[in-house]
């Protein structure tokens, strides 16, 4: 299946969290395209510098707002209509379930009814950032999205996890009843430049350490997988679903899937590293396993991931090392 582009020059995107990681790279892409850009975010982790190459160029704005307070309805940026929003904006690290719960459950719920209800009022395509945590932690593997999940509602993962089942429900009440074009993507583990290197999560944090010749913290026994996903390739699978007219959701990631103990001693040996691998506590409800299947990207999208771990691992290491000096 071949998907034609959709949004592209003289179109006006709106993209929420847009100075965030995952999110500055699709906004990338789409000034790449000729989109007019908007950026709105609160800076809550995401960074300026993320976009910082963008200031200057007609087509793109930053708008400093939290979204879970309205959009605001005084800044020009924001009153002209939009043909696409995508609602990417929500702290996403394990650090953040435990510093920011609040923040993250208003931004799922109060932040995405505010979002859907411009992009009605728009007529505008929506796309949802959702992620494969709706999962929990899964008992089946590989998940396919006609699995529900196995998600504790009142864990420490909580706060995330059924913030963005919210949204989903929201999205889909809102594509059957008030007719909005809309696509939910579920985005497995994803990694690339402009992580932040402590953000808590597994590959910023070990290829810090492995920088810094500090011992990598591998949780538990390390025997726990993940798919990891350069930035690159979710990005073009997030935009071929935007681009269609399918609403999913659709898993995006890869297959490559890695134990924690695995994605260690990778990322020691790709950085030259003597760091030594340790194991430290693991954190409660900690998914055992993760790997998406990618039927329905490829069947419906002609979505397929190109970049081999060795040579994304390879690049987010560079830009770690440029970074941290
Ligand atoms: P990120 O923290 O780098 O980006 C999120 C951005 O949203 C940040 O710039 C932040 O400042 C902004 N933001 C948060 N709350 C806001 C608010 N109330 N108002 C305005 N802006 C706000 O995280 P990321 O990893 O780039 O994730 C981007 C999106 O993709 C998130 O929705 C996340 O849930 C989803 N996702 C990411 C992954 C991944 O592996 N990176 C996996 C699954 C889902």
């Amino acid at each position: 299946m071949k998907v034609a582009e959709r949004f592209g020059s003289g179109h006006r995107v709106l993209v929420t969290g847009g100075a965030g990681f995952v999110p500055s790279h699709l906004v990338d892409s789409l000034i790449a395209r000729g989109c007019t850009v908007v950026a709105l975010d609160n800076f809550v982790t995401g960074s300026k510098e993320n976009v910082a190459h963008l200031l200057d160029r007609p087509t793109f704005t930053l708008v400093e707002a939290d979204l879970s307070d309205g959009l605001p309805t005084d800044h020009p940026a924001l009153a002209e209509r939009f043909d696409a929003i995508l609602h990417m904006a929500s702290p996403a690290s394990p650090t953040d379930f435990a510093q920011l719960p609040v923040e993250i459950l208003r931004v799922g719920s109060v932040g995405t009814l505010h979002l859907l209800e411009r992009a009605v009022a728009d007529g505008a395509r929506f796309l949802m950032a959702s992620t494969s945590e709706a999962y929990g932690d899964p008992k089946e593997h590989p998940q396919r999205e006609t699995y529900w999940g196995n998600v504790n509602p009142i864990g420490v993962r909580s706060v995330y996890d059924e913030a963005k089942r919210f949204s989903e429900a929201a999205t889909m009440a809102y594509h059957r009843y008030r007719g909005l074009d809309a696509a939910i993507v579920r985005i497995f583990n994803t990694y690339g430049p402009r992580m932040r290197p402590d953000d808590g999560r597994a590959i910023p944090t070990f290829i810090s350490q492995a920088l810094r010749g500090e011992p990598i913290t591998v949780h538990g026994t390390g025997n726990q997988t993940r798919s990891i996903c350069f930035v690159e390739d979710l990005v073009r699978g997030i935009l071929l679903l935007l681009d269609s007219t399918e609403t999913g959701p659709v898993n995006c990631g890869t297959e490559h899937e890695l134990t924690m103990r695995q994605l260690a001693e990778l990322i020691v040996s790709l950085s030259d590293s003597d760091s030594e691998v340790t194991y430290v506590t693991r954190s409660s409800d900690d998914p055992e396993m993760r790997r998406p299947d990618l039927t329905l990207a490829r069947e419906l999208l002609g979505y397929e991931p190109a970049v081999a771990p060795e040579d994304g691992l390879r690049r987010t290491i560079e830009h770690f090392r440029a970074r941290l000096g």
